[in-house]
């Protein structure tokens, strides 16, 4: 895949930038290196002083930015706006935060283990590569980097191929706000290229944001190489509505879950199970306000659904309808890409899936919602645990049993209750199943990347 821009509104490629040579990319390893190095000497106060302004300037770039992610994976502008902003916050919560997630613990009863004193702390392990996805350009990245770099380590980021201005943006943020210089490096390269970078004895870990072979192919490389992975995968996370919930507001929020980033997220719900006495007050009112979307272009504030961000994701959101269509599931609204150029795809909800659909089983990474009919309780439950992901999950009800027993059945790495889910700072992200493992976000995620050591005194 080149490296490249190519806006999704209009299919035109926009700039073709060289991959980094080997040694280039060898050098840029060097450069965090040598940052990761200066880093694990320096204090919490100052890394949290140059994060601050890291986050700075990221808000007062914040609307060129956002225009860029636009131009380059066609997020309509306000929420390519709201993701800048999102990151500059999570910045400064890690600034504020870090040396408190990371405070040394004392061992209670350092006696039982005859000493003196016991405790645990956490340090930098190094070098962390980073592989990261187009749909949250900025966020993805941030909520990498701005733990890691607070941890004391450094970063090298390889970012999808498709948003490279995104990528050499971030490669100067952290410099510029003061960080040694390698603190956060791009490395242009393509996929095939990371198993030697896993491979360089400077590389402590990886994390993984992307799809289930990206990361299938990255962890056993890893584990090769015996280096820790952190892996957050595709998602086809329930948005559940049971008897007891308000259905009208469950249908305007569902329509917010599923058409977020163009319906391109990893949280997205993305099948919505309705018990059956409420299924038809549910399907319709949800039908309509998918209906009344606008789709077109994303820099037009007045845009809901912008274009998928590549021509192939399109392809394969195409590939996921005709399948259900032919195998006799109806179409209520949508089910078609738009006559015109770019890669836009109409909001669709598709109901009466049958069992070999591939829409039950796989992601829909687009605007396509799929509606399911459950019986009642148990068989909604068996609905939302079919699937292989287990990312995150939605219930809607008022009632305490059925909230109790949801948040407890539910096979995901979240249940967000009478809401949709959403990522922040201070709540741990991640999934089970082959949405993948570890965490990101909160004190957590933070750790992931900390060697946590024991010390024991006589
Ligand atoms: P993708 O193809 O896996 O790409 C993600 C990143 O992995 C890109 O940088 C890509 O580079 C790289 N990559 C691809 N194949 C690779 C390989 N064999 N070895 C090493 N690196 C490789 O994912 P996508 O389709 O663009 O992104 C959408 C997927 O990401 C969806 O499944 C979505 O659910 C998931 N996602 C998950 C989360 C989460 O937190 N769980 C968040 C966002 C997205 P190139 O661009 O050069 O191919």
């Amino acid at each position: 895949m080149a490296i490249a821009t190519v806006n999704p509104t209009s299919g035109k490629t926009e700039m073709i930038i060289e991959p980094h040579t080997r040694d280039e990319v060898l050098d840029r390893i060097g450069q965090a290196a040598a940052a990761a190095a200066t880093l694990r000497t320096t204090t919490f106060a100052q890394r949290a002083e140059w994060m601050r302004r890291a986050a700075d300037f990221l808000d007062d770039q914040a609307s060129g930015l956002a225009e860029l992610i636009t131009v380059e994976m066609g997020k309509p502008i306000a929420q390519s706006l709201a993701e800048v902003r999102k990151s500059a916050r999570a910045m400064r919560f890690y600034a504020d935060k870090a040396e408190l997630f990371l405070a040394d613990a004392p061992l209670h009863d350092p006696s039982a283990v005859n000493a003196s004193r016991a405790w645990t702390r956490y340090e930098p392990l190094g070098v962390i590569l980073a592989v990261m996805p187009w749909n949250y350009p900025l966020w993805q990245v941030i909520r990498f980097a701005a733990p890691a770099l607070m941890a004391g380590n450094a970063g090298v980021l390889k970012h999808a191929s498709n948003v490279p201005q995104c990528a050499m943006a971030l490669d100067s943020l952290f410099d510029n706000a003061g960080f040694p210089a390698g603190s956060l490096r791009t490395l242009l390269i393509g996929g095939a290229d990371v198993a030697e970078v896993i491979a360089d004895p400077r590389i402590a870990a990886v994390t993984l944001t992307g799809s289930e072979p990206a990361g299938r192919s990255v962890a056993s490389i890893a584990g090769q190489h015996i280096k820790k992975a952190v892996l957050e995968l595709g998602g086809s996370d329930p948005f559940i509505v049971l008897r007891s919930a308000d259905v009208a507001a469950a249908a305007e929020t569902a329509v917010r879950a599923r058409v977020g980033n163009n319906g391109q997220s990893c949280i997205a719900g993305k099948r919505f199970i309705v018990h059956t006495d409420v299924y038809d007050e549910f399907a319709q009112e949800f039908t309509r306000l998918m209906a009344e979307l606008t789709v077109g272009d994303p820099l037009d504030p007045t845009t809901d659904v912008g274009p998928l961000a590549t021509e192939a994701g399109r392809e394969d959101l195409v590939e996921l309808v005709e399948d259900a269509r032919a195998k006799g599931a109806t179409i209520l609204t949508g089910g078609h890409a738009p006559d015109r150029p770019g890669w836009f795809y109409a909001p669709t909800v598709i109901a009466d899936l049958p069992d070999d659909a591939r829409l039950i089983q796989e992601e829909a990474f687009g605007p396509v919602a799929s509606l399911y009919r459950a019986r009642d309780d148990d068989d909604a439950l068996r609905l939302a645990n079919q699937t292989g992901f287990g990312l995150s999950s939605a219930v809607w009800t008022t009632d305490a049993d059925q909230e109790r027993r949801f948040v407890a059945e539910l096979d995901a790495g979240a249940v967000f209750i009478n809401g949709m889910t959403v990522s922040y700072q201070e709540l741990p992200f991640g999934g089970i199943k082959r949405s993948g493992y570890g965490r990101e976000l909160a004190a957590v995620g933070q750790r992931e990347f900390c060697n946590l050591k024991t010390v024991w005194k006589a």
